[in-house]
C-alpha cells in the first residue's frame, strides 16, 4: 500500500497495487488502485473476499478461478507479528451439499509475507494454468513488481517439502554468504496430486529455517489452498527483494511490541522459560484432556487424561526431549515449541544447559497437528506421534484434514464391515503413515478428498467429522455449535471452540448464549486475517488500530476495524449463500448430537438436535438479515 501524499491521515490517502498475472500466457496486468474503503484499507480477506464476489466458480480447479494471494496493511512492518500472507480461492474441500465449492482463505506466518510486501505488490490474481511446472518469482523491480515464471526442475517435481525449500534456497538465495534475500511459499506432492488431493497446503519459509536448513515451516493449511496452487501448476512462489520495505511506525509502537511480546496478552503461547510462558499451543492438549474433552478414537473420548504421554508437559520433561522455541521473524512470542533430541550424554537438569547441549531436530509440538496424528488416532507414543504430525508437514498436508481422515478411516474399520485403507485401525502409527503417503502421491484418490466426499461415496456420514466439507479442528463439535458457521475452518474463523470450558459464564443448554457468541463475538477473531499480524497476539481492538494508526498515519479506530471485520464475514456468508448453500448446509454429523454414539461423553451431552437447530434458525436468520443490509445479498 503506497501513500499518493507525503503526510497521509485518512485511508483514501493510499492506494494499493493489484497484479492480474495470467499463468497460460505469462502475461501481467498491473494496476494502482485507489483505497476505497476499510476493507481494502485493512486488506487480506477484505479486499480479496471482494475478488472472490467477480467470479462465479463451479470447478475450484478450472484455470479460470482465481487464485489470490496477499497481505494486511501490518504485513512486513515493524508491528510485532505483521507477517501474514492470505490465500484465498474457491475451496476444493468446502462444498455445499449439493458439491459447489465455496470460497475460503488460509494464512500464514514466516517470512514469505514481508518479502512479498517488500515486492511492491499488495494483491496478486492468479488465473489460468502455466503450460508445464513452474515456480512463479516475484521480484523488487527499479520499477515496481516484476512477475515471471521459472520451469521447475526435475529436483523439484514430486519432492518433499524439506527438499523443494532447500532447492529453492540454494537457487534464489546466496546461502554461503548469508544473504536471504528471498522466501518462499511452496507445496508438497499432495498439493502437486491436486485433483486426487483436495486438503493439501501451502508452507512458507522463515528466516530460521533458511539459515539452520531444518524443518521450521509455517503453513496455509486449510481448506486445500496447496491444491488449487498445485492445479495451476505452480510448485512453489518466490518473493524477491534485496531492500526490505519495512515501515517502522511511530513512537507508539515500540511499546506496542512489548506489550505484544512480553506482556500477559501472548503469555500463553510462550515457553515457560520466555518470561513464565504458558507452552504454546500445544498446553491445550491437557487443559481439553484433564476436562475429558480432548478429542479421542474420532472425537470420543471416553473419560479424563487419556493422553498423558504425549501432552508437551510430559515431552518436554522427559529425559528423551528438550523443547526449544523459536520464532518468525522478529516475534518475541516465539510460539514455535520445537522438539529435539536430548543430549545423548544425558539431559542436563539446567534447561539452559539442555538446550545448549540438544540433539536433532525431531519435530515441532503445536497443538492440532500433533492431536489429531496423536491421541485422535489413539497413538500415544511421543516418537510416533512427532513422527506422524512431521509428515503431514513433509507431503505437504493440512495437518487437520488429514488427521481427521485417518481418524474416520480407523473408525470405520473398527465399526467392522468390509475394510479400508488396508484395514487401519486406531493406534496404528506405522499403518496411519503408510495411507499417508499414499494419499500425497495419489494412491488413494478418494481419501484425499476429505471426510464428506469420502462418506457420500462409502459410507458413513454420521461419524464424518466435518461441516461445510471442512474437517473440524482439534475441538470437540459435541461441545461447539459454532463450527458451522465458521467461514474458513473452525478454529480460525469462529472462536466458540473452547468456551464450553474457558467461559465462566457458558451457559450450554441455552439456545440465546450460542446465537450471541457466534453473531456478536466469534467472527470478532477474524480481523486478523485483514491486517496481517498474527493470532497469537491476542490483541484487544484498541491496540490493533493504534498500530495501525502508527505504521500507516491513519488515525484508525476500534468500531472500524470491527465494523470492517464484520463486512467481511458477511461477505464470506454471502459467498456461501451465492454458492447456493440452504439450511441443511450448516451441520455436523449426526452422531455428535445427544443420543447418538458420540453425543453423550461422560463430561459432554448437552448437545440435542433441538437445542443445535435452534441456534442455526436465529444465527442464520441474523447474518441473512445483515448481509442484505449491506448488500452482499439480494
Ligand atoms: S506468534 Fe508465533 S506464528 Fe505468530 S508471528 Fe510470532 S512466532 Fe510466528
Amino acid at each position: 500500500m503506497k501513500a499518493d501524499v507525503p503526510s497521509p491521515r485518512q485511508i483514501s490517502d493510499y492506494s494499493l497495487t493489484r497484479a492480474d498475472f495470467d499463468l497460460d500466457q505469462g502475461s501481467l496486468n498491473l494496476e494502482q488502485q485507489k483505497v476505497q474503503d476499510e476493507m481494502d484499507f485493512l486488506g487480506g480477506i477484505g479486499r480479496s473476499f471482494k475478488i472472490m464476489n467477480d467470479y462465479q466458480v463451479e470447478d475450484p480447479f478450472a484455470p479460470e478461478s482465481p487464485l489470490v494471494i496477499n497481505i494486511g496493511c501490518l504485513t512486513g512492518t515493524a508491528y510485532m507479528t505483521g507477517l501474514r500472507t492470505y490465500f484465498t480461492a474457491y475451496s476444493p474441500l468446502k462444498r455445499t451439499l449439493k458439491d459447489a465449492p465455496m470460497a475460503g482463505w488460509s494464512t500464514m506466518s514466516g517470512s514469505f509475507g514481508r518479502k512479498f510486501h517488500s515486492t511492491g505488490l499488495d494483491d496478486l490474481v492468479l488465473l489460468g494454468r502455466a503450460p508445464r511446472p513452474s515456480i512463479l518469482v516475484l521480484r523488487q523491480g527499479s520499477n515496481g513488481p516484476e512477475i515471471s515464471l521459472d520451469e521447475a526442475p526435475e529436483a523439484m517435481i514430486g519432492a518433499r517439502t524439506p527438499d523443494k525449500f532447500k532447492w529453492l534456497n540454494e537457487q534464489y538465495n546466496q546461502t554461503s554468504s548469508r544473504k536471504f534475500h528471498a522466501h518462499f511459499a511452496t507445496i508438497g506432492p499432495a498439493g502437486e496430486n491436486w485433483e486426487k488431493v483436495w486438503y493439501a497446503c501451502i508452507l512458507g519459509s522463515t528466516q530460521e529455517q533458511l539459515m539452520s536448513g531444518e524443518d521450521k515451516f509455517r503453513f496455509a493449511g486449510r481448506l486445500g489452498m496447496g491444491s488449487v496452487l498445485g492445479s495451476k501448476n505452480i510448485l512453489a512462489v518466490v518473493a524477491h527483494a534485496e531492500k526490505d520495505d519495512s515501515p517502522k511506525g511511530d513512537a507508539r509502537l515500540k511499546s506496542i511490541n512489548q506489550e505484544i511480546g512480553r506482556g500477559d496478552q501472548s503469555k500463553g503461547y510462550r515457553h515457560p522459560i520466555n518470561r513464565d510462558g504458558g507452552g504454546g499451543t500445544g498446553r491445550l492438549e491437557r487443559v481439553l484432556d484433564i476436562n475429558g474433552v480432548l478429542p479421542v478414537k474420532n472425537f470420543a473420548p471416553e473419560g479424563e487424561n487419556l493422553a498423558e504421554p504425549v501432552h508437551i508437559e510430559t515431552i518436554r520433561d522427559s529425559k528423551d526431549y528438550v523443547i526449544i522455541d523459536k520464532q518468525c521473524f522478529g516475534c518475541q512470542i516465539s510460539c514455535h515449541q520445537d522438539v529435539y533430541a536430548a543430549s545423548p550424554e544425558g539431559k542436563d537438569p539446567d534447561v539452559k544447559k539442555a538446550r545448549k547441549e540438544a540433539g536433532p531436530y525431531v519435530g515441532r509440538y503445536e497443538f492440532e497437528p500433533m492431536e489429531l496424528t496423536g491421541p485422535n488416532l489413539c497413538i500415544l507414543d511421543p516418537q510416533s506421534n512427532l513422527k506422524l504430525a512431521r509428515l503431514t508437514d513433509d507431503l505437504g498436508f493440512d495437518s487437520i484434514s488429514v488427521g481427521v481422515t485417518l481418524g474416520y478411516l480407523m473408525d470405520r474399520n473398527e465399526r467392522g464391515g468390509e475394510p479400508v485403507a488396508g484395514g487401519l485401525r486406531f493406534g496404528d502409527a506405522k499403518g496411519a503413515a503408510r495411507v499417508m503417503e499414499d494419499i500425497a502421491y495419489g494412491r488413494e484418490p478418494l481419501f484425499g478428498k476429505g471426510v464428506k466426499k469420502i462418506s457420500e461415496e462409502i459410507g458413513g456420514s454420521a461419524y464424518a467429522m466435518h461441516s461445510k466439507g471442512v474437517e473440524h479442528s482439534a475441538y470437540l463439535p459435541q461441545t461447539n455449535p459454532g463450527y458451522p458457521f465458521a467461514t474458513a475452518g473452525g478454529h480460525m474463523s469462529m472462536r466458540t471452540f473452547l468456551l464450553y470450558i474457558n467461559d465462566p459464564q457458558c451457559q450450554p443448554e441455552s439456545v440465546d448464549y450460542w446465537v450471541e457468541q457466534i453473531t456478536n463475538q466469534g467472527w470478532k477473531m477474524i480481523n486478523n486475517n485483514l491486517h496481517g499480524g498474527c493470532l497469537f497476539t491476542l490483541g484487544t481492538p484498541q491496540q490493533t488500530v493504534e498500530a495501525i494508526s502508527s505504521v500507516t498515519g491513519v488515525e484508525f479506530s476500534s468500531s472500524q476495524l470491527l465494523d470492517a471485520t464484520y463486512k467481511a464475514h458477511l461477505l464470506g456468508f454471502a459467498l456461501e449463500q451465492k454458492q447456493g448453500a440452504t439450511v441443511e448446509d450448516y451441520t455436523m454429523a449426526d452422531e455428535v448430537f445427544v443420543g447418538e454414539a458420540k453425543g453423550d461423553l461422560p463430561r459432554v451431552h448437552f448437545m440435542t438436535k433441538d437445542l443445535y437447530e435452534g441456534v442455526r434458525e436465529k444465527v442464520l436468520e441474523k447474518f441473512t438479515r445483515d448481509a442484505r443490509e449491506s448488500g452482499y445479498l439480494s
